[in-house]
């Protein structure tokens, strides 16, 4: 797959400032408004044979209420306009979703039998081998590496769950999924990317999830990820992938929607699958090209962990054969979230804006040298 075409189509629309800055310049100064009345004998443009976050149909219905001299503008133009408009209700939109999504949860919560009930809280001795707890209670840098293998900078890949927590889990899926089949339950998937798969999250493993992140994750982020919120993970998104010929096959290049992000193999027998790795980038840089120490490509081992930033770009190759099952934790931080609507400029994790810098240097240096000579 193509690095610019396929590189984090899926992500958040525009921010509605860029948006803003768009239109600014073709409606001189226009505040972003519409009519009361609608001008009935406009027509309005379709909308239909584009990608949109919000029905087409909303967006025909309300080109009848723009300003008169917007009417004649292009359709990406009136476009672009009413998108920031919708936007600035989005969070009252959100808030909605987010009540839809919980009473969605308690339903299907107050309606599966969980089958392996051993998995819904955390018994760490249970579910974890014993290196990886000892590194753990350990909780310093050096113990997290005295398990940890570091193939390429910011991927950090180690043993971490018993054999059987892997079987019961998977059995737990197996039985989840049975049941939606059977009740004819319509389930969402993990994510825009994945057909197949399921959120952990909405079936009733969200607190162990939860304490997966805050004593297990949290710990070892906040020595590894510091400058991308790794000590105040406050949030996260639980869930497994299906690989296979009968499943997703592969998965193209992208970006996470989380600060640090586990993926742990839980099986079972397959081949193909390589993780295939390119480099951390900020939004600014997200398509840039990739240098040949940041190219890496892991084969899952069932039981072992990769630990990488969200904005670490990567993929999944062809499962050729049998299928995998991945349990992935997104793990969020708040407050870096709002601390980076601030920052615009540069960005320490991004090997690209680094990159930048040190040439900037470099030209800044061999500038100074040029004057000396003069
Ligand atoms: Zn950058």
């Amino acid at each position: 797959m193509s690095l610019d075409s396929s590189v984090d189509r899926r992500k958040r629309p525009q921010t509605s400032s860029a948006v803003n800055g768009n239109v600014k310049g073709a409606v001189e100064d226009e505040k972003l408004r519409l009519r009361l009345r609608p001008n009935e004998n406009h027509k309005p443009e379709s909308y239909e044979d584009m990608q949109l976050e919000f029905s087409p149909l909303l967006f025909s219905s309300l080109e009848q209420y723009l300003p008169f001299n917007m009417l004649n503008l292009s359709r990406e133009l009136k476009l672009q306009y009413m998108r920031d408009i919708l936007f600035r209700y989005s969070p009252e939109g959100e808030r909605a979703r987010v009540q839809r999504h919980r009473e969605y949860r308690q339903k299907i919560i107050s309606n599966y039998q969980p089958l392996h009930r051993e998995l819904y809280t955390m018994h760490a001795a249970n579910f974890f081998l014993p290196s990886f707890l000892k590194a753990i209670n350990e909780n310093t840098e050096e113990s997290f590496r005295s398990i940890m293998v570091e193939p390429s900078p910011g991927v950090y890949t180690f043993e971490m769950l018993q054999p059987h927590f892997c079987e019961l889990l998977l059995s737990e899926v197996d039985n989840f999924e049975r049941w939606v089949h059977e009740t004819k339950f319509r389930i969402m998937r993990p994510n825009t990317m994945n057909k197949y798969g399921a959120v952990l999250d909405d079936f009733g493993l969200e607190p162990m999830l939860e304490k997966l992140m805050e004593d297990f994750i949290r710990p070892i982020s906040r020595v590894f990820f510091p400058e991308v919120g790794g000590s105040t993970l406050d949030a996260h998104h639980g869930f497994v992938v299906e690989y296979g010929i009968d499943r997703d096959v592969e998965l193209g290049f992208h970006v996470d929607d989380s600060e640090v992000t586990l993926n742990v193999c839980l099986g079972q027998q397959f081949s193909g699958g390589e993780l295939f790795f390119r480099g951390v980038r900020c939004d600014k840089h997200v398509h840039s090209g990739t240098q040949q120490e940041e190219i890496l490509d892991y084969s899952h081992v069932p039981g072992r962990a990769v630990l990488h930033r969200g904005r670490h770009r990567h993929g999944a190759r062809a499962t050729t054969s049998g299928q995998r099952v991945n349990l992935l934790l997104w793990c969020r931080s708040s407050v870096f979230r709002e601390l980076k609507k601030y920052q615009k400029e540069f960005f320490s994790w991004c090997g690209e804006c680094q990159r930048e810098m040190k040439e900037k240097q470099r030209l800044a240096v061999t500038a100074t040298k040029l004057v000396c000579y003069i």
